[in-house]
């Protein structure tokens, strides 16, 4: 069989530990083989990195914005300890930090599921995909202890310094406060990449936050979600057959926990760490995830949810036999292969992303699965299998597909 080809790269973000051995097997047992792979290779690996002063990392979202696709392995963040182990000249920011800020992009995040995985919540019939705001509120802010009685306020001063003030609290004892800030434009970024998305997957989008409560900061974000989605989006939506919806964070919280899954939950910062959790727990597993981030502007970048597996690597270094599941990064690349293929007219490309998912899924569903999975699954009999074999299993499945 002819490999396919490719016309336009897709820009490859290598990275850190046993994510770093997944993504060599994955790429030589289950896409050279099939596909003459065309990637712009950037090594996002902690030492190449700071090597180059992190201005790898950089390059490497430049080139998202230059071909409009990248698929990242997960990389290591690092802390005082990686700094001793790594011999780091700095402390280098975290990569998806920086990525996220070239392309201002918003994360959403959505479950991978398998018959015999089943999710806690029992009327959870499809995924339910959570796009987190990743800009300010509570993530930013500035906070004081109060000492005692007095009088807080906030104080804006504009450019030619006339003021503007309002009073939080006339304190009589002792207590806490709390500025926290958004800016329009990110809260316009964060909606047109939702409205993008919902389009893209053909999911009904939920946004919810308080603003019966915080009527001048949780309103602003509903009224510009609802200005954009008037001015550019509702044809858009009609012609799909989708809806953009608006309701109070309580009641979405009882809606998801009734629903059958299958839409897209856009949240502030908070809510979204906080509900991103919860769902992915509910669902089964941070192995199973998707992540993908998308900039207001369409560019995408597709990654697995969970992070280097550093526990699993050391045993790897030691020469201890692994179960690392490679279900998320496998479907990062499918996830990127399927968008570059839409982009460049090769619909062979989506249909291999598709049969590669789908031979990954019967592989699990047939019995053949990693520990982490083992652990949770319903199924009766069912085979462990150390990462290499597992991914030479779903080899075996995608060739008799
Ligand atoms: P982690 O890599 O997500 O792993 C935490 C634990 O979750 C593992 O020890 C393992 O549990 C389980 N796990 C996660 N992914 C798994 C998989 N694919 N298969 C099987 N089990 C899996 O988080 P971490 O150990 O806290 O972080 C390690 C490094 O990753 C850190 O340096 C952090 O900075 C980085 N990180 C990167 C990203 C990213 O690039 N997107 C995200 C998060 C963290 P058991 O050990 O019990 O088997
Ligand atoms: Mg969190």
């Amino acid at each position: 069989m002819d490999k396919i080809k490719m016309t336009t790269p897709l820009v490859e973000m290598d990275g850190d530990e046993m994510t770093r051995i997944l993504w060599k097997l994955i790429k030589d047992e289950l896409l050279t083989p099939y596909i003459d792979l065309k990637t712009e290779y950037y090594d996002l690996g902690l030492e190449h990195r700071n090597e180059t002063d992190d201005k790898v990392t950089f390059d490497s979202a430049y080139a998202t914005k230059k071909y409009g696709v990248a698929v990242k392995c997960a990389t290591i963040t690092p802390n005082a300890a990686r700094v001793e182990e790594y011999n780091l000249k700095e402390m280098w920011k975290s990569p998806n930090g920086t990525i996220r800020a070239i392309l201002d992009g918003t994360v959403f995040r959505a479950p991978i599921k398998v018959k015999g995985i089943e999710p806690c919540v029992k009327n959870w019939e499809q995924p339910i995909t959570i796009a987190r705001h990743a800009y300010g509120d509570v993530y930013k802010a500035s906070e004081m202890k109060v000492p005692g009685p007095g009088k807080v306020e906030l104080v804006y001063t504009a450019e030619d310094g006339s003021t503007e003030s309002v009073l939080v609290h006339e304190f009589d004892a002792p207590g806490i406060v709390q500025g926290m800030h958004n800016l329009n434009g990110s809260i316009e970024s964060f909606a047109r990449s939702c409205f993008n998305y919902a389009l893209d997957t053909k999911q009904t989008l939920w946004f919810a936050s308080k603003d019966t409560i915080s009527k001048k900061y949780d309103h602003t974000f509903k009224d510009i979600f609802q200005e954009i989605f008037d001015a550019d989006y509702k044809e858009k939506f009609d012609a799909a057959g989708i809806e953009y919806f608006y309701t109070l964070i309580d009641d979405a919280v009882a809606r998801v926990m009734k629903s059958k899954g299958g839409f897209i939950w856009a949240c502030k910062n908070y809510d979204g760490d906080v509900m991103s959790d919860m769902l992915s727990s509910a669902f089964g597993s941070l192995a199973m995830m998707t992540s993908v981030l998308v900039s207001p502007e369409g560019y995408y970048e597709y990654e697995a949810a969970h992070g280097t597996v550093q526990r699993h690597y050391y045993k790897y270094l030691k020469g201890e036999e692994t179960s690392t599941n490679p279900v998320a990064t496998i479907f990062a690349w499918t996830g990127a292969l399927r968008k570059r293929g839409e982009m460049d007219n090769i619909p062979e490309l989506g249909a291999f992303a598709d049969k590669l998912e789908k031979a990954t899924i019967d592989t699990i569903e047939g019995g053949q699965m990693t520990k982490d999975l083992a652990l949770i699954t319903e199924m009766k009999t069912v085979k462990v299998l150390n990462t290499e074999n597992f991914i030479k299993a779903i080899r075996t499945t995608l060739d008799n597909l």
